[in-house]
């Protein structure tokens, strides 16, 4: 059996007993283990339950006599990739071989493709979400809550005098802030509220189902958050600390379209930096 195995090009271990396979397993990472259901000391079941718990990556054909057919349907259940019965010819093996290497590839295509994806939506400098995810996000949180008649609020948040930070201590200590400010943001956030980083020194953040009269809460935490990570940067030529302004509209009072939400929220921004910076508005209270 070795033989038509190497015969593919691959590698090939072998091992007399269920344990002696568990060390090999826990030592090593395998692509695919090959097993009889008939053994001594532990049948082929429990150790493909335990070598998946070793490694779930490793995929596992079972051998089977023509008897006990059920068994090898067991242990499809527990993730064997597939099986073969006794007697087998050598080209059958290699087919079954050839499909599982097939099936192992396009799983890690399938994870790549997903790491990808995950890559494209997230800011490289600050790991909180990007532009084209929160454009995204906002279209379906508008769906969903128009589905389900619940609001949420929409944060537009600028950094204060920004500039001048970066012409003070340069663009990397600039960049260190706003990194420090995704985290303060994450910090204040639940898992499912939608951090974003809208572009530049803009961040952007949904708080799915969260009502108007949350609005002043969520923004007092998140500028108590950034006013204790703001110690740990350096003051401005003022000795003023790193600020944000806060903008906020919300769905559906205030707006129904992504585009209107945002603009409502831009003019609450607006606001914020004109009634002296380092401060919050919310659409139709000032
Ligand atoms: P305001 O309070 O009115 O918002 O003033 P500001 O200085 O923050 O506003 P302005 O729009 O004039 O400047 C934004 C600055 O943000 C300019 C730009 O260099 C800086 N900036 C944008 N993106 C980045 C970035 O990725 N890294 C760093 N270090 N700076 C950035
Ligand atoms: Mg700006
Ligand atoms: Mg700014």
């Amino acid at each position: 059996m070795f033989s038509c195995v190497e015969d593919l090009g691959h590698q090939v271990e072998w091992c007399g007993h269920p344990y002696e396979a568990l060390e090999l397993v826990s030592k090593k990472s395998y692509d695919i283990v090959v097993t009889d259901l008939k053994m001594p000391d532990m049948d082929g079941l429990s150790l493909l339950r335990r070598i998946k718990t070793i490694n779930d990556d490793t995929e596992i054909l079972v051998i089977t006599g023509y008897g006990s057919v059920e068994n090898a349907l067991d242990c499809i259940n527990a993730g064997a990739v597939d099986y073969l019965v006794k007697p087998f010819s050598v080209e059958q093996i290699q087919v079954a071989l050839v499909k599982t290497i097939r099936h192992i590839e396009l799983k890690t295509l399938a994870k790549e493709r997903e790491h990808f994806l995950e890559m494209s939506y997230e800011d490289s400098l600050t790991g909180v979400y990007n532009r084209r995810f929160f454009d995204e996000a906002l279209r379906l949180e508008i769906i969903k809550s128009t589905r389900q008649e619940t609001p949420f609020c929409l944060f537009m948040i600028d950094v204060d005098n920004f500039k001048s930070f970066n012409d003070s201590f340069g663009h990397q200590m600039g960049d260190e802030a706003l990194v420090k400010l995704g985290k303060a943001f994450r910090q204040v956030c639940r898992g499912y509220d939608i951090v974003t980083r809208y572009g530049g020194e803009e961040f952007a953040i949904i708080f799915p189902g969260a009502p108007k009269e949350m609005a002043q809460n969520l923004c007092e935490r998140l500028m108590s958050e950034v006013r204790n990570m703001a110690q740990e940067l350096p003051k401005g030529p003022d000795s003023k600390a790193l600020s944000i302004s806060i903008g906020v509209s919300c769905f559906p009072y205030d707006a129904k379209t992504p585009h209107k939400l945002i603009e409502r929220a831009d003019v609450a921004l607006y606001h914020a930096k004109h009634s002296g910076r380092n401060n919050y508005q919310i659409c139709g209270m000032f």
